[in-house]
């Protein structure tokens, strides 16, 4: 199809996603203050208390946090977090928008994909701390758990989860809970070997939580 490929409307998608990875890779990105990874969990940690200990987030968006953060964001960290429906980071951590680089899959996985993005953040954006976020009772995990292959897209994500499966197969206790700790460490430590990170990887820290679904408190690795 190469008419289509040289296409007027082609080339111009062409010319914008070069002008846009340039003004990515430019050296203004750089000259972001980040917030270093040990003051990023503190407010984390901070987040997470208030989400607890409050009856109600003081830290919802709103118009003017809004109009702050269209044109350029500085999220403090990423968190790669499953994609459940009671575990959203910038509810847990009571975060605003612009707050969060969050990267969401069932199991908190990390794949290709994710590991761009991780990239990207810490990178051009000034990310500095990257939390994988685990939780009580992960249905992905209990999926691994149960069967080590599922039918269609599903069977990726069990089969991901295996090595985790695997860590905890001889050990004893809640078998669910040990499981999604050592599958939150596991991506931790793939993040870490495979993340190209540069010059930057000695500022950057990884770390390991746990949610608890039924207090809202997150547990630290
Ligand atoms: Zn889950």
């Amino acid at each position: 199809m190469a008419s289509t490929l040289f296409s007027p409307k082609f080339t111009l998608a062409i010319a914008a996603a070069s002008a846009l990875w340039i003004m990515l890779a430019s050296g203004e990105d750089h000259a972001v203050k980040a917030v270093g990874a040990d003051e990023a969990l503190a407010k984390l940690k901070a987040g997470n208390e208030r989400f607890t200990s409050q009856p109600a987030s003081k830290g919802r968006p709103n118009a003017a946090r809004r109009a702050e953060v269209a044109q350029t964001q500085h999220p403090f960290a990423v968190i790669v977090a499953c994609s459940d429906s009671r575990t959203a980071p910038e509810l847990v951590f009571d975060q605003n928008i612009g707050d969060l680089f969050v990267i969401r899959v069932a199991g908190n996985l990390v794949d290709d994909y994710g590991m761009g993005s991780i990239e990207y953040a810490v990178e051009h954006l000034g990310a500095r701390l990257i939390v994988v976020l685990g939780h009580e009772r992960c249905g992905a995990v209990k999926a691994a758990l149960a069967a080590p292959t599922a039918p269609g897209h599903i069977g990726a994500l069990v089969r991901d989860i295996q090595p985790a499966v695997q860590a905890t197969a001889d050990k004893a206790g809640d078998k669910l809970a040990l499981t999604v700790h050592a599958n939150a460490t596991a991506v931790a430590a793939k993040i870490w070997k495979e993340a190209h990170l540069g010059e930057l990887a000695s500022e950057v820290k990884v770390v390991t939580g746990y949610y608890d679904l039924d207090s809202g408190v997150v547990e630290w690795g």
